[in-house]
Parts: C-alpha cells; sequence; structure tokens
C-alpha cells in the first residue's frame, strides 16, 4: 500500500490514520511532541512542524501529504510540494491562513459573508466601526482559533484598547459586521482531484466560551435552508478548486440568510458526529479525497448528538467508560435507554480545562433524545445546548 504523510500529530492526524489505515494505507505523522495522538497510532517524526529537514524526511517516505491544520509555513508547504505529491496543493493554505483572502474567495464564489474591512490603522478602526456598526469584531488576520485573536467592540470607548491589544499581534486586522445570528451551523465539502463534490449534513453547533460544546444533526432548521447550506459549501470548494475536505462555518439569521464566518481546509470538529452516523466518515472522506479515490456516500444513519470531552469533563467520561454511568444519568432511565454513546479518546498525555481529549457522539432517533442526555448527565452539567 502507498504511505500517506500527515504534517502535524494531533486528533485530527489520529483519526484520519484511523480510517485511512481500514483502507490500507500506511501514516506517517510529523509533530514536535513524542508520542503525540497521532504517533501512537502513525509512525512519527519528531520535529517542529518548520523544520525544512524533517519535512524533508517526511517528503522522502511519503507517497501523498496532507496536513491537519492550516497554519503550514509556507516554505515548508512549498517545499513538500517539490519533493512530494501534495494534492490539496499550497494556494488552499495560503487563502484560508487569512482572514481576508478567505473571505475574498468565499465571495468569489457568489456566497456572503459579514461586511468587513481592511483595518490598518486606529483611525481606520474608528471610520470602519463608525459604517459597520456597533457592535462589530475585530479579528487578527491570522492565527486565531477558539475565538483568540479577537475582540468583541460593544461601545466606542473600546476601539482603543481593541485596537492596542490585536494590533500587538503584528498582523493585519480586520473589522466584521456582528451578525445577530439564530444559529450557527457548518457543512463539510469534500473535493477530489478528479472533481468529484460530496457534501455531508449539515451540523449545528453549539459553542461555549468559544469552543465547540455539541453538534446536533440533523440541524433544527428548514431542510430548504439546509439544502441551501450545502449547495454553498459545495460551490465555495468548487470554486477554490479544493482537494480533500473544506469545512464551511455559517451563520443564520432570522430571516434565513445565511453568511459565511470562515473555513477550515481539514476535517472539523463539528464532522466528528459522521464517524458513526454517517456512511462514510470525514476522515475516512478525507483519504479518499486525496488519494483521488471515489467519494463515499454521505448518506445520515441516524440523528446524532456530538459532545465534546475537555478538560474539565475527562475524568468523568473515563469513570463512564470504566462503569457504563454516565454521570447522574441513571441506566435505566428512559433517555439513557434510547441513547447509545459512541466514545472517542484522543490519548492526549496532559489534560487542562478546556484542552479538547475526545469526544462522544450520541447515537439516537430523535435529536432531543441525546440533547436530554447531555442535559441530564452531570458531566456537561451547566453548559447551554
Ligand atoms: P475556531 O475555533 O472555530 O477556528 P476562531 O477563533 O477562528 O474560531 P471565529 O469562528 O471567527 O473564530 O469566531 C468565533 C465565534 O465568535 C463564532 O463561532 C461566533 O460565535 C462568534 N462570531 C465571530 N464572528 C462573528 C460575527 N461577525 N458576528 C457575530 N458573531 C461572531
Ligand atoms: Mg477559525
Ligand atoms: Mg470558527
Amino acid at each position: 500500500g502507498s504511505t500517506i504523510g500527515v504534517l502535524g500529530g494531533g486528533q485530527l492526524g489520529r483519526m484520519m490514520t484511523l480510517a485511512g489505515t481500514n483502507l490500507g494505507y500506511r501514516f506517517v505523522t510529523l509533530d514536535p511532541t513524542p508520542s503525540s495522538p497521532c504517533g501512537q497510532v502513525a509512525e512519527q517524526i519528531v520535529a517542529r512542524y518548520n523544520d525544512q529537514e524533517a519535512a524533508r524526511r517526511l517528503a522522502e517516505c511519503s507517497d501523498v501529504i496532507t496536513y491537519e491544520f492550516e497554519n503550514v509555513d509556507a516554505e515548508v508547504a512549498e517545499l513538500l510540494e517539490e519533493m512530494s505529491y501534495v494534492p490539496q496543493g499550497s494556494q488552499l493554505l495560503y487563502t484560508t491562513q487569512h482572514r481576508l483572502r478567505e473571505k475574498r474567495a468565499v465571495e468569489a464564489a457568489g456566497a456572503t459573508v459579514a461586511p468587513y474591512a481592511e483595518i490598518g490603522s486606529e483611525q481606520q478602526l474608528r471610520e470602519a466601526v463608525a459604517r459597520l456598526g456597533i457592535p462589530s469584531v475585530l479579528k487578527t488576520a491570522t492565527g486565531g482559533y477558539d475565538g483568540k485573536g479577537q475582540w468583541v467592540i460593544r461601545s466606542e470607548a473600546e476601539i482603543g484598547p481593541a485596537y492596542a491589544e490585536l494590533s500587538q499581534a503584528g498582523t493585519e486586522l480586520v473589522l466584521e459586521q456582528f451578525i445577530p445570528f439564530v444559529k450557527e451551523v457548518s457543512v463539510i465539502a469534500a473535493r477530489s482531484p478528479r472533481g468529484e463534490i460530496r457534501t455531508f449534513p449539515v451540523a449545528e453547533n453549539i459553542h461555549v466560551d468559544n469552543i465547540l460544546h455539541a453538534s446536533i444533526v440533523p440541524a433544527r432548521i428548514d431542510e430548504e435552508v439546509q439544502r441551501e447550506a450545502e449547495r454553498l459549501a459545495a460551490r465555495i470548494a468548487e470554486s477554490m478548486g479544493a482537494v480533500g475536505l473544506l469545512a464551511v462555518e455559517m451563520f443564520l439569521t432570522g430571516d434565513g440568510r445565511i453568511y459565511v464566518n470562515e473555513l477550515a481546509p481539514r476535517p472539523h470538529n463539528s464532522g466528528h458526529y459522521t464517524m458513526e452516523a454517517c456512511t462514510t466518515s470525514q476522515f475516512e472522506q478525507h483519504v479518499r479525497a486525496v488519494c483521488n479515490l471515489p467519494l463515499g456516500d454521505t448518506k445520515l444513519l441516524t440523528p446524532v448528538v456530538m459532545a465534546n470531552v475537555l478538560g474539565e469533563h475527562i475524568e468523568a467520561v473515563t469513570e463512564a467508560v470504566a462503569t457504563g454511568k454516565w454521570g447522574s444519568l441513571d441506566p435505566d432511565s428512559s433517555v439513557s435507554s434510547k441513547v447509545v454513546p459512541k466514545v472517542h479518546l484522543y490519548g492526549k498525555a496532559g489534560s487542562a480545562p478546556k484542552r479538547k481529549m475526545g469526544h462522544v457522539n450520541m447515537l439516537c432517533s430523535d435529536v432531543q433524545e441525546g440533547i436530554d442526555f447531555i442535559h441530564q448527565s452531570t458531566i456537561w452539567r451547566n453548559q447551554l445546548i
């Protein structure tokens, strides 16, 4: 079989490896942390991501190279493209590494983004806030995640402090109009080099403290809006000539409009539900796409609610695995007997609050059962859904 090289050894690389191993591929990952989540199930080169010598070694032993995060060094991306086969190319990374370039690509595909302005000075920020209104959201153009690198400007008095703080990052800044969305959803599209495109069912995403808490599928929105969201994701993947997975985060407003928030050119946390709930998981689909295999069917086999297992949940989930008791949930209660919780833990060495340690896919016959399961379990107690 062929060998797939994965830049990055986190949980996304691990689940990609587990899925691709079942298709007969071998995996090598490059990550600085010894025995990384991916390194536990694949061969690992232990080195920094931008170590060119290590990237060269990865290229030498791989037939195909992919990545599990988008902040790949431009030089490393070019070097890998020269030395090996990187079907996703470096253009997709270049575009999605930078919010302004990404927004332009989304607009070029005919999709809508929140009105925005490029910010290069505090004066420009004042003018843009006057134009886009309060509240609006100031974001660093590169490097942000989990809501880090952004500031919701809620009064004119915050303009100075917001600029002072975010301009320290040394990247360009973007101001976005605040979208008063009623739901956040995402669609994961897959495209192969031969141009085949498939989308997964829309996930309804619940965030707590800017970190994904749960995904609900089917999303509790109009079927027509679901179809439109899937069409948009496919159109963006097509227009960008993306290869592999492209996750598209969107906001839905009360009047049925869809705004694209951001993209990720890789498996996405909001697609973890596919592991048991769809005919093909997002990880298998990614491997199929980068290897130019026919894409798998994306049909939803069952309603599902995915809940993330963060550092503060891991002990209780480990206990539930050992005992079968899901917190305060009575194992004989009607809600626990209706839900099938499928546990995925990532084998991370150190646990810390908010760190993603695993996830649980609650398979159910109606999403409300999965939601009730989370509500009634003390593991995720006090978290909104
Ligand atoms: P991720 O961890 O998903 O990569 P991120 O740090 O890149 O997150 P965004 O997805 O841009 O950040 O924003 C984080 C969250 O902040 C969004 O999921 C949404 O809840 C809120 N948000 C961001 N931009 C806007 C906006 N323009 N209007 C309203 N809410 C917003
Ligand atoms: Mg992001
Ligand atoms: Mg986001």
